[in-house]
């Protein structure tokens, strides 16, 4: 059985939904959890309340930035805590904004993205908790491109 904050932002996603495909790929932005990372192998390094990805391969968000790049997204930022999300709107001034995270985390990211009017989409993990989690990249690959 679904939980609430399942249902909630799943709800949101599609009150946005229309909003969110009008929005030009160049005015997106995709906010990554740091936690998708490889925590034994990874070669990233933290900035401030990023992780910058050294590009190694060895969890899946090097071949996200790469494909988001190429498909025009503006940033693909990994965040190690969702703090950051208000003054990195305030300064990148994203039209949409894709999250990845549990369900929890992308209800606040969600409520956040309410507060700038900002058309938000959330794709869960398909594995969570706080390292080395998951998520079907070919379902978001394809998600990401729509
Ligand atoms: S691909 Fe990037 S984020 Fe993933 S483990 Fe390698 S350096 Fe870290």
């Amino acid at each position: 059985m679904k939980d609430k904050y399942s249902k909630q932002v799943e709800k949101t996603n599609k009150k946005n939904r229309k909003k969110f495909l009008k929005t030009p790929f160049s005015a997106r932005i995709i906010l990554l959890p740091q936690c998708l990372r490889n925590s034994k192998k990874c070669i990233g390094e933290e900035s401030g309340p990023f992780f910058i990805c050294g590009g190694c391969g060895k969890c899946k968000i090097k071949a996200i930035t790469e494909s988001a790049i190429k498909t025009g997204y503006k940033k693909v930022y990994i965040l190690k805590g969702g703090k950051i999300i208000p003054s990195l709107f305030e300064k990148d001034k994203p039209c949409a904004v894709i999250g990845v995270a549990c369900p929890w985390e992308g209800f606040i990211g969600q409520k956040i993205c309410g507060e700038f009017k900002i058309p938000v989409q959330f794709f869960p993990l398909s594995r969570d908790g706080c390292a080395d989690t998951d998520v079907d990249i070919d379902a978001f690959l394809k998600f990401i491109e729509e």
